[in-house]
């Protein structure tokens, strides 16, 4: 026998339990989402003993066959669209995730409601150039930026080049009550972006310090793209006025000032800003048969940005989790364990959907064996992220053996805070977070150019066989992959992966210290 397998001796039909749970809690949209249609819900009581190495192949056909999966994401993506955690189009898509995800055989479905600091939306954001020429700049307001001033403000545009202490030294007192231009580099890789992430706090810092009015990012990708960021990582406004400028336009800007004239501009932004709103996560359930208590989570995030429609991040991985339920149950297995699959909103301003999640659940944490998240798009899994979690390497390796011929086999060490494991590392359960190729995330990344035509079915598809079988795997192997780890071990893990340092300038820093956010002392 494999030492890792899908041993399944008797189960019963999720559709079945699905019955028999009824339907409290659940939230029933009031207009059906038009899926496509269910899948065959099972033959009942059934009684099979197969190994990993036979159940795996049934289950990647049936991902990579004909499903629901393109259907589900045109849905979300073209009729749902853009989904910013606290508006009405993020409350639509949950509602429709939790149908979605009955459609897909899950034993049970509901949402869990948590609340973000505030709502945010833009106005209509516009700048005017009053001297020395008037030229169109296009622009777009960051995520959870202030509003300027009524009436918006008259001022200078200053460059500060990169935004380091010598752009700012070079600049000089003229950037007191100015909009500061910020240079920046194409972005490419993912280390761009996370420099990007990196080097942003900083600026804004010195910008207030400097008694700057506004900010002037320029794009990082060419072509007029705009694309919205937030650079507050804890749902609060942030400390300025900030957009995003089309790079074409901010180079021409630059031009002008390089050339030794002033550039004066009229910035209006006036973005609405609420008080405190409900959101919610969506989490479905296929109840395990020895272990129901034990539980593997799959993550992805259902909220989105709303200059494109959230196709690649994350409508992919969104659709992907709910397709991989189908494949689950349509295998007619049940792992050891429970798998649950968590739709969290609120990644986007700082993982607040999966903090929230982990902080209601702290009481069963010791139960949960692992935290699976997919947030990188469309392009392939090539491995898994285990978050400086060396001691569960060969557990994950050998566990997921029957995904190793579909390319998964990069596994690495790397500790973040850009995604929704990050919570769960804080709390001390092993995390996964897929490791993907580039394909076309940066170029479209948080930008109106996200849109369903940017995914690659194929690949998608690919990825769901990939997911199906890896949770299935986690929850079905015979040891847990590894031990919850204390406190301590936490705080060491922090320290020799280097998140600490980069904690240490964050917001979140205080907030892991306080306990407010992660594992109890
Ligand atoms: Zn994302």
């Amino acid at each position: 026998m494999p030492l890792h397998c899908f041993k399944v001796i008797a189960c019963i039909s999720p559709a079945l339990l699905l019955l028999a749970a009824g339907a409290s809690g659940q939230i029933i949209p009031t207009k059906p989402a038009p899926l496509t249609p269910q899948v065959p819900t099972g033959t009942g009581v059934c009684s099979i003993e197969k190994s990993c190495a036979e159940l795996a192949p049934a289950m990647i056909q049936s991902a990579q066959g004909q499903s629901p999966l393109e259907e589900n994401l045109r849905y979300l993506s073209d009729v749902i669209g853009g989904r910013v955690t606290g508006t009405p189009a993020a409350d639509r898509a949950a509602r429709w995730a939790v149908e979605a995800f009955r459609r897909a055989g899950v034993d049970e479905v509901h949402t869990e409601k948590f609340t973000i600091p505030i709502s945010w939306s833009e106005g209509h954001t516009r700048v005017e150039i009053l001297s020395p020429e008037p030229f169109p700049v296009r622009l777009v307001s960051i995520g959870w930026s202030p509003p300027t001033l009524e009436g918006g403000l008259t001022t200078e545009i200053i460059d500060v080049g990169a935004g380091d202490v010598e752009g700012f030294t070079k600049a000089g007192p003229a950037t007191k009550g100015a909009i500061l231009l910020v240079h920046s580099s194409l972005l490419v890789t993912w280390d761009d972006l996370s420099n990007e992430y990196t080097m942003h706090p900083a600026i804004v810092d010195r910008a207030v310090k400097a008694g700057a009015a506004a900010i002037f990012w320029m794009s990082t990708r060419p072509n007029l793209l705009l694309y919205r960021h937030d650079l507050s990582v804890n749902g609060e406004l942030d400390k300025l006025p900030q957009a995003v400028v089309a790079r074409e336009d901010a180079e021409r800007i630059a031009r002008f000032l390089h050339g030794g004239q002033k550039v004066r501009a009229h910035f209006d932004m006036p973005n609405r800003v609420g008080g405190p709103v409900e959101s919610e996560n969506v989490v479905a359930e296929i109840r395990g048969r020895e272990k129901p208590d034990e539980f593997v989570l799959i993550g992805a995030h259902l909220d989105s940005w709303d200059l494109g429609t959230g196709a690649l991040d994350d409508g992919c991985n969104v659709a992907m989790l709910i397709d991989a339920a189908r494949v689950i149950h349509a295998s007619g297995t049940i792992p050891r364990r429970s798998i649950r699959f968590a739709l969290f909103t609120g990644e986007e301003q700082g993982m607040l959907g999966s903090a929230a999640y982990a902080h209601a659940h702290r009481a069963e944490l010791d139960r949960m064996d692992a935290a699976m998240v997919f947030d990188s798009g469309v392009g392939r899994v090539i491995g898994f992220t285990l978050g400086g979690r060396k001691d569960t390497e060969s557990t994950v390796r050998d566990a997921l053996k029957p995904v190793e011929a579909l390319g998964v086999n990069q596994f690495t060490f790397e500790a973040d805070a850009d995604t929704d494991n990050f919570d769960f590392l804080l709390e001390g359960v092993p995390t996964l977070v897929a490791n993907q190729e580039p394909a076309n995330y940066m170029l479209n990344y948080h930008a109106a150019s996200d849109t369903f035509d940017k995914v690659d079915i194929p690949s998608l598809k690919h990825n769901t066989a990939i997911t199906a079988v890896s949770s299935f795997a986690l929850a079905d192997n015979e040891e847990r992959i590894g031990p919850r780890q204390s406190r301590a071990e936490v705080e060491q893990l922090l320290k020799d992966t280097g998140l600490e340092e980069s904690l240490r300038s964050s917001i979140l820093w205080p907030l892991w210290k306080s306990g407010e956010r992660g594992r109890q002392p």
